[in-house]
């Protein structure tokens, strides 16, 4: 008997990948959790029947989660995770041995258990000591801190169940205080190719760019989620993706990346027009 995953990206649209086995379901009290085997994807975990991870692409989102902003500022010290119950986009992080502190809040401790059972690889770093994991809501997590963070990555799943407020005003009004002069914010920015998730990404940068004087958006390629076509939000208080990127500091790093470079950081800021003009519309 064949066993396929499948998940609706629209009402007519479905996408489905061929299983060997099912190794784990849980609920938790936030969501439905499942594990899965796969020729083509290797192991791969979903959220309430939504992919998340998986071993053949999970170094394109977090390589492109993580070096960006790192390339912007080299000198980020002390960074916070929201979400990312994985570990992928620790595990990059921890690769920079400059970083001194790293809080990561993730609201289920069951998907970060199951990951460390499942995808030992991607969550490998949750372990390194300069990694501090709490497991609480980001949203409240967030409140009163000021001045705090030099980078915020928003490391979330889509903006239903548990997720949602974190694509908020007042959340991104609290990242915003809890962020140093020069502090970075990047978030999951949904996709502009299917209407629903269109939406999401106009509704998050609507309320993004009217918080922080620089909010920009930058592309890649994600095989596995709706269309493939997705997107992270650059915002700053100070500091803009291209002009002040600092690849001469960045180099001395020495750090080999699969997906992310130089040529990279600079092209996937350059959008196609549809995009450019859904992001445009919502600013006038
Ligand atoms: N790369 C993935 C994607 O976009 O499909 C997301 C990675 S990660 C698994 C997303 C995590 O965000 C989940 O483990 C979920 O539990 C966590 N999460 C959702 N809402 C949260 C909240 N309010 N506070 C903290 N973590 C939250």
């Amino acid at each position: 008997m064949e066993l396929w995953y499948a998940e609706q990206h629209t009402d007519t649209v479905e996408f489905r990948i061929k299983v060997k086995e099912q190794i784990c379901h849980q609920e938790s009290p936030f969501q439905k959790i499942d594990f899965f085997k796969s020729e083509e994807f290797g192991t791969f975990f979903t959220l309430d029947g939504l992919m998340m991870v998986n071993e053949k692409d999970e170094f394109v989102y977090h390589d492109m989660i993580s070096h960006i902003p790192l390339a912007v500022n080299p000198y980020i010290k002390n960074v916070l995770v929201i979400g990312g119950g994985d570990g992928g986009t620790v595990r990059e992080l921890t690769r920079y041995k400059t970083i001194e502190k790293i809080d990561m809040v993730e609201i289920d401790e069951m998907v970060v258990r199951a990951c460390q059972k499942y995808l030992p690889l991607t969550s490998s770093q949750l372990t390194d000591e300069r990694v501090n994991l709490y497991f609480e809501d980001g949203i409240k997590f967030l409140e009163g801190i000021e001045n705090k963070y030099d980078l915020i990555l928003v490391d979330s799943t889509d903006p239903i169940g548990p997720g949602e407020g974190l694509f908020s005003v007042s959340f991104y009004t609290n990242c915003y205080k809890a962020l140093t002069d020069n502090g970075i914010l990047i978030n999951q920015h949904e996709s502009p190719y299917y209407e629903r998730d269109a939406r999401e990404m106009k509704r998050a940068h609507k309320k993004i760019k009217d918080l922080f004087p620089i909010s920009k958006v930058y592309q890649f390629h994600m095989p596995t989620y709706p269309s493939g076509h997705w997107l992270f939000g650059f915002a700053s208080k100070a500091l803009d993706p291209i002009e002040d990127v600092k690849f001469d500091e960045w180099r001395k790093f020495a750090l080999k990346t699969k997906y992310y470079n130089e040529d990279l950081h600079i092209g996937c800021f350059a959008l196609p027009t549809f995009v450019k003009e859904m992001l445009e519309d919502v600013s006038e």
